[in-house]
């Protein structure tokens, strides 16, 4: 574990960059042209164009899917998708989409590379190899970072930066990294290079800066491996903090290169929203946040709780979440890198006092032990935050029998033009 350290939630952990390669989230320039802007929501068009005319990699990519279908038609399916799923337990609200389903994405990764006359490339690794597919823009990507890539791969002749090669090994610059702060507007962008010397470094700062002075911090990263990860161990800041921040739900949190965070900002505070409202939450209450990543949904909810106890696998995601608190000035809250099943095992044994569980587990969804200390400590609400409908069933189908009924549930949309799901659950105690 020693790149990427945990990456976006649905892939599970270490796999954000896998994610990029298998999923391919982007498309070709001028593809975002073909699906309308504005008011009416993109994809919504009547006539469906085929899937190369709305982008010409879609056919290499695989990122979108959904790229087809109007949007209207996308929410449609996954709100039927999860009905049926949840018919046995309860009819879930209807599904939460997206005004703008397009640019949605706050993190953005190209690839570089050079094509057979040494012109500098940047893009998408082809489906299954090493190849990359030249990408100037995607529908789905925040359009500023898509930008700042081109930017980039344009000053790199100037400054007799050269893309690396897998390989022979020469030439520099592997990867560009943007992340994206949505409501602060602060840019964090991630050169990851071969090795740590970058030749005039300071005078390329420069010039990316007076091209795009919104730029808010510059960070080298050394990945000198022959690996499929993106993001190698040793960072140096060469401009800027060497993180950015943004906001959710009225709170402040820290983003790091390696820091994981929901890549859909405008559905997560959505997504929140419902689950703070399924927790019912009035001041008091003991809250469990299991599987609480960078501490998020937890420093959210401890305002209207007693006390949040927060517990994740990952020891950078519980340092940040850590500072998180700090950050907000939470106090109410502590957070335990422990495996979730381990640790609510050991609060079962301890009799603890738990009022409201909200648990948010990887794709591969919760652990029998976990869900067996939930029935032990009995608390009278239980939010699941799901990435995967599927096992999320197979968990409450287990809660269930042991005690709770579903109350309310529903999907969101947290991956517009991709047939991934969100979705989240409450469900009640009922008896002892
Ligand atoms: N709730 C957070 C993160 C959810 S992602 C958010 O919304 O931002 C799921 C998290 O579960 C990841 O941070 C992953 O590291 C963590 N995780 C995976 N397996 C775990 C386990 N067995 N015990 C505790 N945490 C685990």
């Amino acid at each position: 574990m020693t790149t990427a350290k945990y990456g976006e939630k649905n892939m599970g952990k270490n796999t954000m960059y896998q994610r990029q390669k298998n999923e391919r989230q982007r498309t070709a320039a001028g593809s975002t042209a073909a699906v309308a802007e504005g008011t009416k929501s993109a994809g919504m068009q009547k006539k469906p164009k085929t899937k190369t005319a709305l982008c010409p990699v879609a056919g290499k990519c695989g990122g979108c899917r959904w790229i087809e279908r109007p949007y209207g038609e996308q929410l449609k399916a996954k709100e039927t998708g999860f009905r049926k799923l949840m018919e046995p337990y309860c009819k879930p609200e209807p599904i939460i989409g997206m005004k703008q389903p397009t640019h949605y994405r706050n993190k953005v990764h190209a690839a570089f590379g050079e094509d057979r006359r040494h012109n500098a490339i940047s893009g998408i690794y082809e489906e299954k190899s090493h190849r990359i597919v030249p990408v100037d823009s995607c529908l789905i990507e925040n359009k500023k970072a898509d930008e700042i890539i081109v930017s980039v791969r344009g000053l790199l002749k100037s400054f007799k930066i050269r893309p690396y090669s897998e390989d022979t090994g020469y030439g520099l610059l592997r990867h560009v990294l943007i992340r994206t702060g949505h409501v602060t507007g602060q840019i964090m962008v991630v050169l990851v290079l071969g090795s740590p010397i970058m030749p005039s470094k300071n005078n390329f700062v420069k010039a990316l800066l007076k091209l795009h002075p919104e730029i808010t911090t510059i960070v080298i990263n050394v990945n000198d491996r022959n690996t499929s990860m993106v993001l190698g161990d040793r960072e140096q800041v060469i401009y800027g903090k060497g993180y950015i921040e943004d906001e959710l739900c009225g709170k402040i949190f820290r983003i790091s290169p390696k820091s994981f965070y929901q890549v859909n900002p405008v559905q997560t505070e959505k997504l929140y929203g419902k689950a703070m409202e399924y927790a019912g939450l009035t001041g008091s209450e003991v809250v469990v946040d299991a599987y609480c990543g960078t501490g998020t949904i937890g420093i959210i909810a401890a305002e209207k709780a007693g006390k949040v106890i927060g517990v994740e696998l990952n020891p950078d995601a519980v340092r940040d979440a850590k500072s998180n608190a700090k950050r907000n000035e939470v106090n109410n809250i502590e957070f335990y890198q422990n495996d979730a099943g381990k640790f609510l095992v050991e609060m079962a044994q301890q009799k603890a006092k738990v009022d409201v569980v909200l648990m948010d587990p990887p794709r591969s969804g919760s652990s029998e032990e976990f869900l067996n200390s939930v029935a032990q400590l009995a608390p009278k609400r239980v939010v699941y935050i799901s990435c995967n409908p599927e096992t999320l069933v197979r968990d409450i189908k287990y809660l269930t029998k042991r005690g709770y009924t579903v109350q309310k549930g529903v999907a969101v949309d947290m991956f517009p033009f991709t047939d991934s799901c969100e979705a989240v659950v409450w469900m009640k105690r009922t008896e002892r």
